[in-house]
């Protein structure tokens, strides 16, 4: 039995993460500190004797006997990361060093939850790992972009110095159940307004794209990267490559949900890339991996999600 560190685990990702460890059987210890993770989304497993929930900060130093760590602690939506920009820097940045630190004395292998944000508003299409990117350093985005940049160089020095043993996914728009429905994603906006009758808000003229992945399909290729050969570092593209127009999705949202909301248009937010799709080649090559849910599935799984949501809660808790 390996005994796993979630970091972030209490939140949308990391909870289906510590869900499929489990079921995997290892101990798995999920540290979060509760910034947009909800107590919620991991209550399910809290009888689970192979399960500990840990409050944590991961700016602070942390110790524990781990085998392996999952880096997710970050706010990932703009509305969060953005809210408090120093602080998201602080916990890509520092996050990194201390869970690379905790990786470095363990000897444990350590994965970072990194971001197709990493190539910024892409010149390149589709992105592919060996395309540098072209990030605004000073832009809205910033703090997250670089930030998550900066934890890669760390990721890759701590192996080229200390010999850590790491691992690094760049995660390309992700959606399904226990998305926060306040956190201002482009699925979970439209799903919650079309599911309440209220305007769908479509930012710019919804001509940008996005490709949409499913939560269990990247969930499989995070374990499928962890478990991969020691000299397979990546970084590796974890995405679908099915492209939307955002536009496209909000007619498919409406069309799903049978809602009677109308779509508007709203300003486009600075530095919001036009395209985005990622190239999967090498995670199919290396990790045997690709997504097999499509837009379709996944978002009716993520309908049935919130509609029971809905019911049983009020919007902003
Ligand atoms: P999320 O906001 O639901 O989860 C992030 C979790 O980290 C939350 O539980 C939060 O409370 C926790 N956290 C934040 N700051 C922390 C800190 N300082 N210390 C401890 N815990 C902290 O977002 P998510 O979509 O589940 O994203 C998880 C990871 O995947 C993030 O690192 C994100 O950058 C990455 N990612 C997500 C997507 C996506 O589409 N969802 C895309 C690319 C990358
Ligand atoms: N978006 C939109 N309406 C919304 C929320 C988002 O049109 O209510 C757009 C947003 O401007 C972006 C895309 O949808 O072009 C994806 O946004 P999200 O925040 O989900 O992800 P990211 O921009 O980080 O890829």
């Amino acid at each position: 039995m390996k005994r796993v560190l979630v970091t972030g685990g209490a939140g949308f990702i990391g909870s289906h993460l510590c869900e499929k460890l489990l079921l995997d059987g290892n101990d798995v210890i999920c540290l979060d500190n509760f910034f947009t993770g909800v107590k919620q989304n991991i209550i399910h497993l809290l009888d689970n004797k192979y399960f500990e929930l840990v409050r944590h900060d991961v700016i602070d130093p942390f110790k524990a006997e781990v085998d392996e760590i999952f880096n997710l602690a970050c706010p990932a939506s703009p509305i969060h990361y953005q809210y408090n920009p120093i602080k998201t820097v602080k916990t890509s940045v520092m996050g990194a060093i201390n869970m690379l630190g905790l990786a470095k004395r363990l000897n444990a292998k350590i994965l970072q939850a990194s971001t197709s944000e990493v190539y910024g508003d892409p010149n390149v299409h589709p992105q592919t790992e060996n395309y540098w990117g072209n990030v605004n350093p000073i832009g809205l985005r910033s703090c997250y972009d670089e930030g998550k940049r900066l934890a890669e160089t760390l990721f890759m020095n701590y192996h080229f110095q200390n010999n850590v043993r790491i691992k690094i996914i760049r995660i390309f728009n992700t959606y399904g159940p226990r998305m926060h429905p306040n956190d201002g994603r482009v699925v979970s906006n439209f799903i919650v307004q079309a599911l309440t009758n209220n305007p769908i808000t479509i930012y710019g003229d919804g001509s940008q794209t996005r490709s949409f992945q499913y939560v269990d399909d990247l969930v499989n290729g995070m374990i499928k990267m962890m478990n991969s050969s020691d000299d397979f570092l990546g970084p590796v593209n974890i995405g679908n490559p099915c492209e939307f127009t955002i536009l496209q999705l909000a007619e498919k949202v409406i069309d799903m949900t049978g809602s009677n909301s109308k779509i508007v248009f709203k300003p486009l937010p600075s530095d919001d890339p036009i395209r985005r799709r990622p190239d999967i080649s090498l995670a199919q090559k290396m990790l045997d991996w690709k997504p097999i849910i499509n837009l379709e599935k996944g978002l009716s799984k993520t309908i049935a999600y919130f509609e029971d949501y809905l019911k049983n809660n009020k919007l902003g808790n």
